[in-house]
């Protein structure tokens, strides 16, 4: 197996990558640093969590080592593109701490703060920009950068940059960009866009793919509850509340879905704090800083937000709504079982999401265990089972007949009921319990706990309950088989030798 130090990587490098406790290149960095190293182009298809950060940032830190020079003022010599600020400021991080044992300068170029710093960090030149696209192009048009001595770019996550509409940006900011240059495109997915995209701006690039992670890592136990669209925000508190989450995402598909729920968790007093693209991008950092240091244990995130979001120790992904897109759902869940960890992933799935779920099993090629509630959910599903056992009563209750009043138990018209039920709730036991079934078997009627009191409750019943109440899943591990194509070799060999920050002659077109 290839090892860090066969890969020619300078000496801080090396000693930084050891400081992270890597042992092993991964397969995309075993395929492209040394592609890199010779200056090649690369077409790069992997996922967040291949290790493809750190096969980018290495081979661009290692020319940076033989610099003799700092960068000139105004200027880059590497521009790394992300569509995310939350992507770019994790690469950012990447750079600082593979970089940590030698001089380099990095910094973020992304909307949504003040660009003062920004601009008086390029106004001294840096040896690498990471930026969002619309960002840097302001400051491209407003002459507070110039892209003319930049001979590396990077563009991560291209198909998300496609999604977001930033490929206009991203063809004028590669305009400025000198024609000898190397370019790395990498993508999860490579739709007909983004193989233009390269054609376009790559020369004769090698291929570096890992397989395809449509097939979530076997660590995560997975796992699918049915329920009611209406039910989903009563059962999420409790869910959050059992005793072995230490550290969960939630997912929603709108960001106006994410601030409800948001709201509704610290309404059971839970710690959460929303992610998504309508926070200022100092909301959003703050949110993160929080959920990375531990303050903050619940991250209700959209999509976009939490794409490339790289945080170790999150415990659960909850998929409040299904996604639409199937490859979202493994995106999603690989959020959880980071750095050889295992993790929990459980989808909450409504009859309009039936067919999502399918396309969801039918990609990953399993048909995910449905999840018997259990725990604090059981005990929310007594809970309504009770409630409309006790609707059902009320409405006998309700009716003129004292027969039937007594036939329910004598407790009485609905509303006397729910007056009795929030004056006595407090001296309850826990539903679910021993206790609280015999109680409500003697009573024989439906006398509901106030939800808050139910969660806690929930939580002291279900410890060890729900761990591995649903099986792990039978699958290959994703696995990635590095394939360096060497459609490169047409390339001069004069690119031998690292020297991808050096100017090379190139013919492009559509830049
Ligand atoms: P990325 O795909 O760049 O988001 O990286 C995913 C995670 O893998 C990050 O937490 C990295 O710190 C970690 N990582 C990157 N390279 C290696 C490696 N060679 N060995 C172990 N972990 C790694």
């Amino acid at each position: 197996m290839t090892q860090f130090k066969d890969l020619g990587l300078a000496e801080p490098i090396l000693k930084a990558v050891t400081a992270e406790g890597y042992t092993n290149p991964t397969p995309i960095q075993a395929g492209v640093i040394p592609a890199m190293l010779t200056g090649q182009d690369i077409v790069g298809i992997a996922q967040t969590g291949t290790g493809k950060t750190a096969a980018f940032t290495l081979p661009l830190l290692h020319e940076i080592s033989k610099q003799k020079m700092g960068p000139a003022p105004k200027t880059c010599r590497a521009l790394i593109m992300a569509p995310t600020r939350e992507l770019a400021a994790q690469i950012a991080d990447s750079i600082r701490a593979y970089g940590k044992y030698m001089r380099h300068s990095v910094t973020v170029v992304v909307g949504g703060v003040k660009p003062g710093p920004q601009i008086r960090a390029l106004a001294r030149g840096v040896d690498v920009v990471v930026a969002t696209p619309g960002r840097l192009l302001d400051h491209v048009s407003r002459g507070v950068v110039r892209l003319d001595r930049t001979t590396t770019v990077i563009l991560d996550e291209a198909d998300q940059m496609l999604d977001l509409g930033f490929v206009p940006a991203i063809r004028q900011i590669m305009a400025s960009t000198p024609d000898e240059r190397q370019t790395l495109l990498l993508s999860a997915t490579m739709p007909k866009q983004i193989r233009r995209l390269a054609n376009d701006f790559l020369t004769r690039p090698v291929e570096v793919s890992v397989a395809p992670n449509s097939k979530p890592i076997d660590r995560i136990d997975q796992s699918v509850i049915f329920a009611e669209k209406v039910d989903k925000r009563k059962m999420l508190a409790p869910l959050l509340s059992e005793d072995d989450v230490e550290c969960a995402i939630v997912f929603t598909r709108t960001k106006h879905g994410a601030d409800k729920v948001t709201k509704d968790l610290i309404k059971s007093g839970l710690q959460a704090s929303a992610i998504h693209g309508n926070k200022s991008q100092n909301q959003r950092q703050k949110t993160l800083d929080g959920f990375k240091s531990g303050n903050i244990k619940i991250l209700v995130a959209t999509d976009i937000a939490a794409r490339g979001i790289d945080v170790s120790g999150v415990s659960h992904v909850i998929n409040f709504e299904l996604p639409n897109i199937s490859e979202s759902y493994v995106h999603r869940i690989g959020r959880t079982a980071r750095a050889g960890k295992s993790g929990i992933a459980i989808s909450f799935c409504d009859g309009e999401e039936r067919a999502y779920l399918r396309d969801i099993e039918k990609l990953i090629g399993i048909s995910i265990p449905r999840k018997k509630m259990d725990g604090a959910l059981a005990n929310y599903a007594d809970k309504v089972a009770q409630n409309n056992l006790d609707k059902v009563v009320g409405a006998l209750d309700d009716g003129p007949s004292q027969g039937n009043r007594n036939n329910s138990g004598g407790q009485g018209g609905g509303q006397n009921r729910s007056r009795r039920r929030s004056s006595t709730a407090q001296n309850k036991p826990a539903w679910g319990s021993k206790q609280s079934r015999n109680k409500r078997q003697g009573q024989k009627q439906g006398q509901s706990q106030p939800q808050g009191q139910t969660h806690s409750q929930g939580k002291s019943q279900s410890q060890g309950q729900s761990k591995g109440q649903s099986q792990g899943q039978a699958q290959g591990q994703a696995q990635g088989q590095a394939q360096g194509q060497s459609q490169g070799q047409g390339r001069s060999k004069a690119n031998a030798g690292g020297r991808s920050l050096q100017a090379r002659p190139k013919t492009r077109s559509g830049a």
